[in-house]
């Protein structure tokens, strides 16, 4: 549900004076949100852009509109952070998918892990199609202007292998991070990889990931990484970060390590 924010297809604002709303959203507009002939609405292309649509005809066959304003969605991230999530329950993960486009992520991939319970041949079309609608409202909800894409399921050393050669690329790790205390001296970034200047004095989701690039957030399964799977995406250049002493749900780490990433790109200012 949303409040009068709709994702549309292109195709829908073709003919910006008379605009056919699709039936679904038709059904929202005349029965939900009560609206009649002379309110507005807002539809969304999905890059970025709002329409507002003023209503000439609410009908019981069909409600449209004619476009009285276009502008660009201030409130959509301008850097992109993507989170490749272990497979996680079903539950878990349509939470992660909710709450993490609400905070600004771009991508969510669910990466299959050495430890994942869920197969990614257990997620199937109907499953990624609940993903997306979950993606799709959350969008409307929280005032976006572009869907995340939830990509399709791929192996964890696919997902390493895939990342453009200068990924900011970061997995969380509970363990065998420095400490804290080491983070504070500077002498902890030893972990880093190649493509990131240890950052002295700062939490290394501070500084060097400030710029325009992509960050790449890795997040296991409930059960965590296996050593050999940390080892491969150092192997990568792929960075350790912890979150904290605690050890966090998979859940709760993908949305702090999400939010982390989003305050030091200067995205939740
Ligand atoms: N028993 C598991 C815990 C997994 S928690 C283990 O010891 O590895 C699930 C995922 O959340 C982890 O794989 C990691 O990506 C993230 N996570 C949880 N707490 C964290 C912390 N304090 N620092 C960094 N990552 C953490």
């Amino acid at each position: 549900m949303s409040a009068g924010r709709f994702f549309v297809a292109p195709a829908v604002l073709a003919e910006p004076e008379r605009v056919l709303l699709p039936p679904a959203i038709a059904n929202q507009a005349r029965n939900v949100l009560r609206l009649r002939a002379g309110d507005t609405l807002t539809l969304l292309d999905g890059t970025g852009m709002a329409y507002t649509l003023a209503l000439t005809e609410v009908g019981r066959d069909q409600v449209q509109g004619r476009i009285a304003a276009r502008t660009l969605v201030a409130s959509e991230p301008r850097r992109q952070v993507s989170l490749y999530q272990g497979l996680l329950k079903a539950a878990k993960f349509e939470w992660i998918i909710q709450k993490g486009t609400e905070i600004g992520l771009s991508t969510i991939v669910p990466v299959h892990c050495a430890r994942s319970i869920v197969g990614a041949d257990e997620v199937s079309a109907a499953k990624r199609a609940r993903w997306r609608t979950i993606a799709t409202e959350a969008a409307e909800q929280s005032d976006r202007g572009r869907v995340p894409e939830v990509r399709e399921p791929v192996k964890f050393a696919d997902a390493l292998a895939a990342l453009p050669p200068d990924a900011v690329a970061l997995l969380a790790h509970a363990g065998e991070v420095a400490h804290a205390g080491d983070v504070a001296t500077g002498a902890s970034l030893g972990l880093c990889g190649k493509h990131i200047a240890p950052a002295r004095n700062r939490n290394p989701f501070g500084l060097e990931v400030v710029h325009d690039a992509t960050v790449h957030l890795f997040i296991g399964p409930e059960g965590g990484f296996a050593p050999e799977e940390v080892a491969l995406a150092q192997e990568h250049g792929v960075r350790l970060v912890t979150l904290g002493p605690r050890i966090l749900r998979a859940e709760t780490a993908a949305l702090v390590a999400a939010t982390l990433a989003l305050a030091a790109l200067g995205e939740l200012g």
